[in-house]
């Protein structure tokens, strides 16, 4: 299942404010408390989910890492963190004396919500102006990368249509200034508020206006370059870096170079999905990289040195005397660095020993007078017989 975007769990803008964060938060963990949805599976998932994304948006590396990678930025720091299989609701629970001053833990039991009756009491949490922010949507593009651009990073510039503020109307979607008339419906709050009797007492409701549909606004007349929309789709090139280490399906967020929204919102983002371009040679394994070297009978016999295809280049290798087929050769730090920076791989070096098919009178003579020596009589070591093993795991 593809992971939800932390900011859309939380249901905050990605400006959102560090306590604007911390509330919408608050919110989720009251609405699916397990103590207040007894054996509802849906919404311990959601507790946990809204207590993972706050784990990360709270912690300003964290969330740098989120905006700049998107999960990938985040996947180790969030496991480890959290030992590995996601949430425990223990982990939830000790970060509840922070978000709740300590009320969290007894206060659900007979309508004595200690520390909360705060956010509950009020009600008016849109505040008018920022609720009312549009997002754009955002676009999702899928870049080919070469193994030598996955082990370096790679900076990348394309090319894409996408919403941009109409330039006649500067994405009002008004015919001019004076087009634009409040909202008589909601006298330009863009919201509307219902007073409902809960099992907590009475809490307001805010929502959309539905006339305006919460901008505040009407339009009486529309511009005609972008028929009402505000938005018109041009051509736009950006620019972005990719790290090293990403691989096959990974998605990088570019923020805000998604999409425009309706007058003047947020920017939606650009999801660059990776894919991976297969190597003529070398073979990706997580972070290592595998290559199969074929050698000759008598190389394997009496040793040689042999080159070897890597992302920068060959190199050159030793064969030992008395290599055995199967053999394999790690060459440290020559493979992909990982994304989270946890070191590099290696390339492995599998060396194959290639059996002649055909041979002429002359060498097949020499090969009898050879199948007379004891040295040619497998004598195989315990290292040797390991060997086996290893080829065997490789077909896994
Ligand atoms: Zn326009």
């Amino acid at each position: 299942m593809e992971k939800r975007d932390y900011y859309e769990v939380l249901g905050v803008s990605k400006s959102a404010s560090a306590d604007e964060i911390k509330k919408a938060y608050r919110k989720l963990a009251l609405k699916y408390h397990p103590d207040r949805n007894p054996g509802d599976k849906d919404a311990e998932e959601k507790f946990k989910e809204a207590a993972e994304a706050y784990s990360i948006l709270s912690n300003p590396d964290k969330k740098q890492r989120y905006d700049q990678f998107g999960h990938a930025g985040v996947d180790g720091a969030a496991s480890s963190g959290f030992g590995g299989g996601g949430f425990s609701m223990d982990d939830i629970f000790s970060q509840f004396g922070d978000i709740f001053g300590g009320h969290f833990g007894g206060g659900f039991g007979g309508g004595d919500f200690g520390g909360f009756s705060s956010f509950f009491g009020g009600g008016n949490q849109r505040g008018g102006s920022s609720g009312n922010v549009q997002k754009g949507s955002n676009i999702r593009v899928r870049v080919k990368l070469s193994l030598k651009d996955i082990v370096h990073g790679v900076d990348k510039t394309i090319k894409i249509n996408k919403l941009v503020a109409c330039p006649d109307c500067g994405g009002s979607g008004a015919a001019s200034p004076s087009d634009i008339k409040e909202c008589s419906y909601c006298h330009g709050t863009g919201v509307v508020t219902k007073t409902v009797q809960t099992m907590l007492g009475r809490m307001q409701t805010q929502s959309y206006c539905p006339k305006c549909g919460g901008t505040g606004k009407i339009i009486t007349k529309v511009c005609h370059t972008c028929g009402g929309s505000g938005l018109v789709k041009r051509p736009e090139e950006i620019s972005f870096r990719i790290p090293a280490g990403v691989s096959e399906g990974i998605q990088l967020t570019v923020q805000g170079k998604g999409n425009a929204a309706k007058n003047g919102g947020i920017n939606g983002d650009l999801l660059v999905v990776i894919q991976e371009e297969s190597d003529p040679e070398l073979k990706r394994d997580g972070n290592d990289l595998i290559y199969s070297l074929f050698i000759s009978v008598p190389d394997a016999i009496s040793g040689t040195t042999a080159e070897i295809p890597s992302v920068d280049g060959k190199l050159r290798i030793k064969i030992d005397p008395g290599t055995q087929p199967g053999k394999v050769l790690r060459l440290r730090g020559k493979g992909v660095p990982d994304i989270n920076g946890y070191g590099t791989g290696d390339l492995l070096v599998y060396v194959q020993v290639w059996i002649p098919k055909n041979i002429n009178q002359e060498e097949k003579s020499l090969i009898e007078k050879l199948r007379e020596s004891k040295n040619f009589t497998p004598k195989p070591s315990s290292e040797d017989k390991g060997l086996f093993d290893k080829i065997k795991d490789m077909f896994r």
